[in-house]
């Protein structure tokens, strides 16, 4: 039974690592797609943002080209324009591209002949041409231009022959152009596509969110994660939205831009939890099914076991008296036998015997002999109360009581102690003609040695029997001959 659960266990649990394995791969394979997905999607922006942002270079060096053309400022402002601009429109989304003087006043301006002479002196990439020369193409931090278009401005710090600053050139180029190349792919709404400056300015998201252009997210965890390197991949909650994602990240070129991916790790894994529900259901289907038939199985088993062991006990009873049968009494006296030999202990036997029982059976019939057998029966092993006291039907309305390790004054005292109680039964029939009969006890004794055999001791008990029936019957005699079976023959 143990064998048979732990196979079943053995077999649940084979087949659960099988599952949990074959999970675990799916996982690890979709996570890996997932990563290489993240990386094509990485470099496919990378690469159109670096493409157009290098136009747009060309185009303002194109002007910075123009304006070192000594007396463009003399030529009529029409074919001023034409020359300086004439490259200009090549970028997509490009707004406009204009000069502005030292002091951040636009002075030319690609969209006009007669600029309006905004004043840009407060905008960031003014500030950083004018402080450093080293900038080189700056990207500015998005803003709202009047019509309501966000923007941002690439430049480049105009200086004259001996390097000093004397203006900026710098083009608009509208975050547009980035809205529509991210809405080109199809973003998960739980995933983040992001391009931002490297120094934490948000310049556009997807899923797009109209508050999040212009964020600086330089102060959170992934920010920092992502300026320690130039490109690479980490798994990390975001602070933004509490989000678990996996990040691939890349600069793009030379230039002071970043865009980084972020799938989240439920979508990555969506698909992967309907298989882990339907393999899980089907595994829990599997192990019910599994410990229901190990439970039948371990039912039937002990329905067996529990039948052999009655048909075991069946083989070893009588059915009338519920003592041991003849086979049960002939192995345990063997045994019993050589048991006391090895420890040099005397055993004892009764034999008991039902007194004219045939007259009994005459009278009052063969079934009221039964019952009068069984109550006997009854008597007789409530008499013999040790463990070791072993009652049996020898044959007939003859019964034995072998007592182990028992001297022949105990086994008398056991012999009276029976024939107390049936007298007893029979006070309580109160003196009914179909009252039990009584007894004749025949009790012997013997310290087994070699040349006696068990035999012997069956032999005495009868032979003391024999005189309890020849001195009236209803007693019990005592004999303990140590005369072999051949003496008695001999006798
Ligand atoms: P005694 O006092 O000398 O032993 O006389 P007895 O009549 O008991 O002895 P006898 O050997 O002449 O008769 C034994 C009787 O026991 C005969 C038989 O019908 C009866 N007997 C044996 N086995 C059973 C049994 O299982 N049930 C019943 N009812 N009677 C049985
Ligand atoms: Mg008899
Ligand atoms: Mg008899």
């Amino acid at each position: 039974m143990k064998r048979l659960i732990a196979l079943g266990m053995a077999i649940t649990l084979g087949f659960s690592s099988i599952c949990a394995l074959v999970l675990l791969e799916s996982r690890n394979r979709d996570r890996d797609q997932a990563r290489k997905a993240a990386v094509n999607i990485v470099a496919t922006i990378s690469s159109d943002v670096a493409r157009n942002f290098e136009l747009y270079g060309l185009s303002l060096e194109s002007v910075v080209d123009g304006l070192n053309l000594p007396g463009l400022m003399d030529l009529s402002p029409k074919v001023r324009q034409m020359i300086l601009f004439d490259r200009a429109a090549s970028a997509k989304d490009m707004g406009s591209i204009f000069t502005l003087n030292k002091s951040g006043i636009v002075i030319l301006d690609s969209r006009t002949e007669t600029p309006r002479g905004d004043n840009f002196a407060s905008r960031d990439f003014f500030k950083v041409h004018q402080g450093t020369a080293s900038a080189g193409v700056f990207v500015s931090t998005p803003w709202r231009m009047a019509d309501g278009q966000y923007v941002i401005a690439i430049s480049r710090r105009l200086s004259d022959a001996n390097g000093d600053f004397i203006g900026v050139v710098a083009g608009t180029l509208r975050l547009d152009y980035f809205k529509k190349l991210f809405q080109r792919l199809e973003i998960d709404p739980t995933s983040s596509l992001v391009l931002a400056r490297e120094d934490g300015s948000i310049i556009m998201r997807a899923p797009y969110k109209a508050e999040l252009v212009g964020r600086d997210v330089s102060g959170t965890a992934v920010f920092k994660r992502i300026s320690e390197s130039p490109e690479g991949m980490f798994e990390m909650t975001a602070g933004l939205d509490g989000v678990k994602r996996m990040y691939v990240y890349q600069r793009i070129g030379e230039l002071p831009l970043i865009v980084s991916f972020g799938q989240s790790l439920d979508a990555i894994h969506a698909n992967w939890w309907h298989e882990v529900k339907i393999i899980g259901l089907l595994m829990l289907g599997l192990c019910a099914t599994n410990v229901a038939l190990i439970a039948f199985l371990a039912r039937a088993l002990k329905r067996r076991a529990k039948a052999e062991y009655d048909y075991a006990v069946m083989a070893t009873i009588d059915s009338l008296t519920g003592l041991c049968n003849r086979r049960r009494f002939d192995e345990a006296i063997d045994l019993e036998w050589r048991r006391a030999q090895r420890g040099k202990h005397p055993i004892s036997l009764l034999m008991v015997d039902a007194d004219h029982f045939k007259n009994f059976n005459d009278q009052f019939g063969h079934q009221a002999g039964d019952v009068a057998l069984k109550a006997l029966a009854d008597c007789i092993a409530a008499g013999a109360r040790r463990a070791s006291d072993l009652c049996g039907r020898f044959g007939g309305e003859e019964l034995a009581v072998l007592l182990p390790e028992t001297t022949v004054a105990e086994a008398m005292v056991v012999a009276e102690t029976i024939q107390a109680r049936v007298a007893s039964l029979r006070t309580l029939q109160n003196g009914r003609p179909d009252s039990t009969p009584t007894l004749s006890i025949g009790v012997a004794c013997l310290m087994p040695r070699t040349g006696l055999e068990p035999r012997d001791l069956i032999r005495a008990a009868d032979d003391a029997l024999y005189q309890a029936k020849a001195a009236g019957r209803d007693c019990c005699v005592a004999v303990a001959p140590q005369r072999t079976e051949t003496e008695y023959l001999a006798a």
